[in-house]
């Protein structure tokens, strides 16, 4: 598997921490050599910070170039890639994981401006990533080839009280995964699904709009995933051979059943 990544662009949307992170990290880990990471968030200390965990893991092998990026703004997206420098042009592996849950409300209170962030991070902000990185996969012979990997959710698949607004994002990026897959059936673009469920990140500090207690409150008393246990699983996904496409992948901890 490592063979097959060395020598690619990784472009990780949502790196500064959690699953993203983790992804970075496992990415370089498995392919250490020759591998280019384009990093992308909005805390940029946030990235600097992994960029510098790798450099001090497996050295020089892997180029990192962290970008301040918020995805929700689409022209800020299309301004990104149209400026990314020469050598990293040339992204082999789009990995859309930027997203968030904002309160936890039944559907007549949940507030407008929460509606709307999680629907232009969480759909639109994927959206717009896709749009902006699919010309570059294109552009290659054979109708073009790349890989896409979505990061979606458990809560896509079965929606839960006091959710109602991100499920019905993570369903519309379930759904455009899979119509995107079919619309590029005659090429050798790749798009896959990852979606987790329990993970413990600062997912739900960014619920509670940083109230630690009650994120913490989440987790207590359970066993979730960590986020390199998703890691692992995109990068397995990211290093089968082009002909193989492990389009939907659900992975959630034992107690969630
Ligand atoms: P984190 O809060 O740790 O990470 C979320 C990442 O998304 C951060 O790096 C954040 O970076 C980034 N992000 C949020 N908004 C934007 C934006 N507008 N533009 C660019 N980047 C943005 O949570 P997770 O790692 O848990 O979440 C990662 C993905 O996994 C999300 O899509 C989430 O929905 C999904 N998921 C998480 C689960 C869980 O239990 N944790 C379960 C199922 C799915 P910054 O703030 O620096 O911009």
């Amino acid at each position: 598997m490592a063979q097959r990544l060395q020598g690619k662009t990784i472009l990780i949307t949502g790196a500064s921490s959690g699953i993203g992170r983790s992804c970075a990290l496992e990415f370089a880990r498995t392919a250490p050599r020759d591998l280019r990471l384009v990093l992308t968030a909005r805390r940029t200390d946030r990235l600097r910070e992994v960029a510098e965990q790798i450099r001090a893991e497996v050295g020089d092998g892997v180029k990192v170039l962290p970008v301040e990026l918020d995805v929700a703004d689409p022209v800020a997206v299309r301004g990104f890639v149209g400026g990314l420098p020469e050598e990293w042009r040339g992204v082999d592996v789009l990995v859309n994981n930027a997203g968030l849950v904002k309160g936890v409300a039944r559907a007549p209170e949940i507030a407008e401006n929460d509606i709307n962030v999680m629907f232009q991070t969480n759909v639109t902000g994927l959206i717009n990533m896709t749009q902006a990185i699919l010309p570059i996969f294109k552009a290659r012979p054979e109708g073009g080839a790349g890989d896409i990997i979505n990061i979606g959710s458990i809560a896509g698949r079965e929606p839960y009280p006091g959710g109602s607004i991100y499920c019905a994002t993570k369903a519309a990026v379930r759904a455009f995964s899979d119509s995107l897959r079919k619309e590029l059936i005659d090429t050798r673009i790749r798009v896959m699904e990852v979606d987790p469920g329990q993970v413990e990140t600062e997912f739900s500090v960014v619920r509670f709009y940083g109230d630690k207690s009650k994120a913490d409150a989440v987790y207590a008393g359970c066993d979730p995933l960590t986020p390199e246990d998703i890691a692992e699983v995109v990068v397995f996904v990211a290093g089968r051979r082009q002909n193989v496409v492990i389009a939907d992948t659900l992975i959630f901890p034992s107690h969630q059943a």
